[in-house]
This record gives C-alpha cells, sequence and structure tokens, in this order.
C-alpha cells in the first residue's frame, strides 16, 4: 500500500548484531517505493511516533517489512508482526541534545563518557521523549528529555550533548509522553538478544501475546484463553531468556517460581507460597510466572511422597483457578519433560509444548552475534567459523565462551602493559587469538 504518507510495513525484529542501533532495515523494493535511500531518515509511526535511520535489509527479507530493533518499537509504540506507517522525513541537525540517564550509571571521567555517548549516538536521528538502551552502561534506557530544536533532529558533531539524572526531568520526559512515564519493572531482555530461536519464539508468542494483550478476543470467540506453555530442553538453550522477552514486549509482569527452591526453602508451607505467588501474578497482570525447573515439584506422583503430591494437586487446581480472563500465563520450563506428572501435560494446563533444542550453526551464529555486539572484535575474527567449530555447544556455552575471550584480552593488555606505557582501555580489542585461548580452556 502507498500513499504520499508512505507504505504500511510490518514490523520484524532487528538483526542481532543491530540492536540498540535505532536503524530500520528495509528491503529493496520497498526503500524503493519510498524513495529512500540508505543514510535517509524515516518516520516509523504505530500507536506513537519516532524516527529511524535506513539501512538496507538482507535479500531474504520480503517486501513490506521493516526490522526494527526494542528501542524503536517502543518508540514506535508497535509490536513485532503489528503495522506501522514508515514515510519519508528530512531532520535538523541538533544544537544540543539532553539526554537523562538511569540512576545506576556512575562514570569514572563524565567528559569522556559524554564523548564516546555522542560517538555511538553519531548521525542518529532522535526525538524527544525516546528512549534509548546503551546496553554497556545499564540495563535501564537512557531518555531524550530535550533537544534545540524541537521535534526530529539528528546528532551530527557540533550537537552540544548534556547528560542529566533521570530524577531531574521526571516532568520533562511524563509531558512528552515517553514510553518509560510508567515505570513498570522489566526484565530487559528484547527478542533482539536471543539467538536462534525463531520458530519457538513465534511458537510462544502465538500463545502468549494475544491473551496478554486483548484477552477480549478470546471471550468474543466463546473460547478459553491458554494458560500455560511448556518449555522443554537442556540447560542453557534459551527458556528462560525466551519467557522474559515475551513479558518484556508485551509490558507483563515477570514473576519466577523455582521448583527446588519451592521444594526446599520452604518446606511446609510449598503450597502456601505458590497460592501466594499466583496472587501476586493476578494482581499484577497481565502476568507471566515462569516456573522454572518444575520437574522438581511435578515428577510423576507416583514416585513422589507426600509432599510432591500435595503441591501438584496444588498447581493444578490453581492453574485450572486462573480465570477465563486470560491475563496470566505461566510458563514452565524443564529439562527432564518424560519425568513430569502426567495430570500437567493433560489438556487445559500446558496447552503447548514447545522443545527448545541445541542450536544448529545458523543458531550459534546468531547467538554469538549477540554475545559480541558490546564487544570491541578486532578484524580478525570471524564469527562464521566459530559457528561451524562450536557443534553442541547451547546458548549458555557461547556466552562463557565470548566472556572468556573478553577476559583473555583483559589479561592479555594487563601483562603487556607496564607502568610508563599503559595500554589505552580505548584501543582494547578481543582477537582471534583471544578466542582460540578461550575454546582451549
Ligand atoms: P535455560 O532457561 O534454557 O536453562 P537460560 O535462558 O537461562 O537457559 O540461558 C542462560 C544464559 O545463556 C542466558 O542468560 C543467555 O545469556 C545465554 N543464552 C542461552 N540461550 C541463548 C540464546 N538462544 N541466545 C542468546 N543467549 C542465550
Amino acid at each position: 500500500m502507498t500513499d504520499e504518507e508512505g507504505l504500511t510495513l510490518t514490523v520484524r525484529g532487528a538483526e542481532k548484531r543491530d540492536a540498540g542501533r535505532g536503524i530500520a532495515r528495509l528491503p529493496e523494493a520497498t526503500r524503493r517505493k519510498l524513495g529512500v535511500l540508505s543514510g535517509d531518515t524515516v518516520i516509523v509511526e504505530g500507536s506513537r511516533e519516532t524516527v529511524a535511520k535506513v539501512w538496507p535489509a538482507g535479500s531474504t527479507v520480503p517486501e513490506g517489512v521493516v526490522l526494527i530493533d526494542a528501542d524503536t518499537r517502543a518508540n514506535a509504540g508497535a509490536k513485532i508482526d503489528e503495522s506501522v506507517r514508515v514515510s519519508k522525513v528530512d531532520v535538523e541537525d541538533a544544537r544540543s541534545v539532553t539526554l537523562a540517564m538511569p540512576d545506576d550509571v556512575a562514570f569514572e571521567n563524565e567528559d569522556r563518557a559524554v564523548d564516546l555517548i555522542k560517538t555511538s549516538l553519531q548521525d542518529r536521528p532522535i526525538q524527544a521523549g525516546g528512549q534509548i538502551h546503551f546496553e554497556r552502561l545499564s540495563g535501564d534506557p537512557f531518555v531524550v528529555s530535550e533537544t534545540n530544536p524541537d521535534g526530529m533532529v539528528r546528532i551530527t558533531q557540533s550537537t552540544r550533548l548534556e547528560l542529566v539524572r533521570r530524577g531531574r526531568v521526571e516532568r520533562v520526559v511524563a509531558s512528552v509522553g515517553s514510553a518509560t512515564e510508567e515505570e513498570q519493572p522489566s526484565t530487559g531482555v528484547t527478542y533482539e538478544d536471543i539467538g536462534g530461536l525463531d520458530e519457538e519464539l513465534d511458537l510462544v508468542r502465538e500463545m502468549i501475546e494475544l491473551p496478554l494483550s486483548e484477552p477480549e478476543v478470546f471471550a468474543h470467540l466463546g473460547i478459553d484463553p491458554p494458560k500455560g506453555v511448556l518449555l522443554h530442553g537442556p540447560p542453557g538453550t534459551g527458556k528462560t531468556l525466551i519467557a522474559k522477552a515475551v513479558a518484556n514486549e508485551v509490558d507483563a509482569t515477570f514473576l519466577t517460581i523455582s521448583g527446588p527452591e519451592i521444594m526446599s526453602k520452604y518446606k511446609g508451607e510449598s503450597e502456601e507460597k505458590l497460592r501466594e505467588r499466583f496472587e501476586e501474578a493476578r494482581e499484577n497482570a497481565p502476568a507471566i510466572v515462569f516456573f522454572d525447573e518444575i520437574d522438581s515439584i511435578a515428577g510423576k506422583r507416583e514416585d513422589g511422597g507426600d509432599v510432591e503430591n500435595r503441591i501438584v494437586g496444588q498447581l493444578l487446581s490453581l492453574m485450572d483457578g486462573l480465570d477465563a480472563r486470560g491475563d496470566v500465563i505461566v510458563i514452565g520450563a524443564t529439562n527432564r519433560v518424560d519425568t513430569l506428572d502426567p495430570a500437567l501435560r493433560r489438556g487445559g494446563r500446558f496447552d503447548r509444548e514447545i522443545e527448545i533444542g541445541v542450536p544448529n550453526e545458523r543458531g550459534r551464529r546468531e547467538i554469538l552475534d549477540v554475545h559480541t555486539r558490546r564487544m570491541p572484535l578486532a578484524e580478525n575474527v570471524d564469527l562464521e567459523r566459530l559457528a561451524a567449530r562450536t557443534h553442541g555447544f547451547v546458548g549458555a556455552d557461547l556466552e562463557s565462551l565470548a566472556k572468556e575471550a573478553a577476559m583473555t584480552a583483559l589479561r592479555r593488555s594487563r601483562r603487556a602493559e607496564t607502568a610508563d606505557a599503559p595500554e589505552s582501555l580505548t584501543e582494547l580489542e578481543v582477537t582471534a587469538a583471544d578466542f582460540e585461548s578461550a575454546m582451549a580452556s
């Protein structure tokens, strides 16, 4: 669809390495229809509007799709698979920009921090009220609190950038209707943080997003909304990550119940604890209750003792009691699906079982992208080859590998450092050799 005000496009998540860059990737045909070139600025409009810089999307991305990251989705008020209006816009260069930073950010040298932030925002179009995550600095977003001139502007080398604490500008932020106005505790995990589980994620989203965001649809259709999804697969493959990302993207409260903890820590009060947790979820709905290692309470009842029996019974009745509103959903996770009480696997409890398996090469590549995107990688690091050589590694292993390589780089630079020639931190890179020694360790 096209008219002079742009195109209606379908939102997809960003490529993993693009997270936090505030760009909109568009397929060639779509760019042509919009009359935009790479580097141009577009308005992305969902229930709110924001600006993003155009980049080309790969040839596998179908026409009519725009790839944007979590901040851009939040700023545009649009979720994955929703439609946004995308149109070309010319923006002025910003003379000055004020960024409100989260309270947990601390710098040793504020001038240097301002320089670094400015460099990473170079050429980026922004607008007051927009949120921007700097993953290296905080899990919470920075918020653009003021720009001069007003409106949509681009940060350039000569833009004056000022950092202030969030507290000082709350009023300003509120008045421009920011996405972070109603501070909700969030897991901070986005779809761009998950590598290689596109299909599994789609299945989970299909079961969860609709009931949580539009529960009335189910009532209208006269069917019960899903109450639970069971994720199963080896440890460290991303089950928790998926649950957290879905909660974050639908703005749902995320509550965790740990199976082993409920069994040991609350001996004698386990059922009561379960009940309280579900109550808390209901009060904070929409909510996702993430039940980790659910097999530890819900092992097959015949070989369990009385306690297990009672707790499984309690969980069943709590799940049966989730009302038809559908705004509380249970995600169970287990490494041992076969040991699970069959009663939990019967209809009406966990409506779907989704296997989260060991990633293939493509998945490993994406996971490596996620865990290295904040690292200064040397040019000789070949993530493609690393992905090919890490058969059998799960996400948690690949994360450790990336961290270990970074630590190796750090140790290397410490060794090389002498009192008169300290290596500058900004020049430190993680090299292919660092990954080699991380592989060997
Ligand atoms: P599980 O719940 O399946 O045991 P987690 O989701 O807790 O595993 O994963 C542990 C950590 O490993 C995550 O915090 C993340 O850093 C990393 N990880 C696991 N799977 C993935 C993945 N598919 N993509 C990116 N990181 C992953």
